[in-house]
């Protein structure tokens, strides 16, 4: 008989109040987990109204693949409900099934499950539901981050945190694809014993909670000694004995025993037994997670190890989709072809300079580049080669602007740079610094330029004057440069 035909022999409005009877997901758990089978024989009445909730859901804990079989089960005229252990018995009647599915669960494993095997379900169970609870808020805590490096702090603090998997210290290291290197990044853990027993004490002490590790987050007081010591570090996957190689393999162990082979990992961990787990979600390589109990020796046990596992596949998601989202935000933000800001972009920090500058009344300069002739590189070259001169402008541009200038792709082959504080003279010279660079570079531009408060009264202005004179630095025969009321002046040679 399979499990699906058991209910056969009741009729189907009745089958049909047991199976749907709603059991909680700790309850399925917990039969899951016994650690031994019990046979469930059934006496039940054909009217479901005699049958109360507890009985249904003891039925429906036997149809769902636990460890409580259902054996036996015929109609009857009163509900009686036996669970075997071998020779050992509890028989449920009625007034037993009116209390609730939990209150019966445990009569029913009291009576027969041996104690030591009980205590043992049970602690098994209380550690499972412990673990899901900091997991669930550490992914609380990684989706509410602001930024990725804040997320990744959350990661590694369910790692070592005594609420979440206990480790003395965990680090992480970031997959550069170029070098096919593993890069320290962040690290949690203590410098030395002193420090390991110091922090024990102090968490210990004031109770402190993972929700409360975490919100207290800060980088700087996160720059310890130890992360240091891990952002210095880089592990590279090497020979067969390599464990960096080993833990990026398809079938990577996680637990590596003995002192490390790599001389990376050697120099970052001389505890008996260390964990290093690949981070892949979608089979795509984000990282690589170590930790150990460098200070308590204590050892990984398998249950251990396999919440890690659990713990690193889960958190790894919400990593991925963060990194998704900061690439879809900067896509947003920054020209494709170039990787200079694009116009939008410039638009909004144009907006927010125009506030500061009116607060502060200092000076704001505007330069607005056209490539010169460069339809023409197109046609005669191709519109490749037209993409790579356009790529190399915006290189070149980027090295040359300070650090406060905005600068940006405004559409075609015209580029724009926002100067905050830099007045007329000053901006002169940058132009023709750049028309020099830029005709070095075998590329001639011509450049218009404006400086609020001189050539306009109004900011708004600001781009209509400086467009105004980059036509009339082309009209004047390109690789030219023209500011204010100035007559253009040559910067390069036409291409
Ligand atoms: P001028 O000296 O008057 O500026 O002449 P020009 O040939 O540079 O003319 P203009 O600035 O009006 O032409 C810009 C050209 O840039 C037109 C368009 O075909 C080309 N273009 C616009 N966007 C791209 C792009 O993304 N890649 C390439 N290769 N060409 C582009
Ligand atoms: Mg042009």
């Amino acid at each position: 008989m399979t499990r699906g035909d058991w209910l056969g022999a009741l009729p189907v409005a009745c089958a049909r109040e047991i199976r749907t009877a709603s059991v909680e997901p700790f309850l399925a758990e917990m039969f899951a987990h016994l650690p031994q089978p019990l046979e469930l024989d059934a006496d039940v009445p054909i009217d479901p109204a005699a049958i109360p909730l507890a009985a249904r859901q003891l039925l429906k804990l036997a149809l769902s693949g636990t460890q409580l079989h259902p054996r036996r089960l015929q109609p009857a005229p009163t509900l009686e409900l036996t669970v075997s252990a071998g020779d050992r018995q509890r028989v449920l009647r009625r007034e037993h099934l009116a209390q609730d599915i939990a209150v019966v669960a445990e009569q029913v494993l009291e009576a027969l499950c041996a104690t030591e095997d009980f205590v043992h379900t049970l602690e098994a169970f209380a550690v499972q539901s412990a673990n899901f609870a900091t997991l669930q808020r550490i992914i609380r805590h990684m989706l509410e981050s602001t930024d990725v490096d804040q997320a990744l702090h959350a990661m590694l603090s369910g790692i070592t945190s005594g609420r979440g998997l206990g480790f003395n210290r965990a680090a992480l290291f970031i997959y550069d694809e170029a070098r096919h290197t593993y890069v320290g990044a962040k690290a949690i853990g203590p410098a030395d014993a002193r420090e390991a027993s110091r922090i024990w004490e102090e968490i210990e002490y004031e109770d402190l909670s993972i929700d409360h590790l975490i919100v207290s987050y800060e980088p700087s007081r996160f720059d310890t000694p130890f992360q240091r010591f891990v952002q210095g570090l880089e592990l590279r996957p090497g020979g067969f004995d390599d464990e960096v190689a080993r833990a990026v393999a398809p079938d990577a162990p996680l637990l590596f025993p003995g002192a490390p082979r790599s001389p990376s990992l050697g120099l970052l961990t001389d505890a008996a037994e260390f964990v290093l787990a690949a981070v892949r979600p979608h089979g795509q390589i984000l990282g690589l997670i170590f930790a150990d109990n460098r200070y308590s020796r204590a050892p990984i046990t398998p249950a251990r190890l396999h919440y890690f596992d659990f713990f690193v596949d889960q958190t790894a998601m919400v990593w991925e989709n963060l990194l998704l989202l900061k690439r879809v935000e900067t896509l947003a933000r920054v020209d494709s072809l170039t990787g200079v800001l694009n116009r939008r972009e410039f638009e909004a920090r144009f907006e927010a300079e125009r506030s500061r500058a009116l607060r502060s009344q200092g000076p704001c300069s505007l330069l607005v580049l056209d490539i010169d002739g460069f339809k023409q590189v197109n046609d005669r070259q191709g519109h490749a080669a037209g993409d790579d001169v356009l790529r190399r402008l915006g290189a070149l541009l980027q090295q040359t602007v300070r650090s406060h200038d905005t600068l940006a792709r405004f559409g075609g082959d015209e580029f724009v740079v926002l100067l905050p504080d830099t007045p007329g003279d000053h901006v002169a010279q940058a132009a023709v610094r750049i028309g020099a660079l830029a005709r070095h570079a075998g590329i001639s531009v011509s450049i218009g330029g404006a400086t609020w408060p001189t050539d306009c009264a109004d900011l708004t202005q600001l781009f209509a004057v400086a467009d105004r004179n980059l036509y009339r630095a082309k009209n004047a025969g390109r690789g030219r440069a023209c500011f204010g009321a100035a007559e253009p002046r040559v910067i390069g040679a036409a291409w």
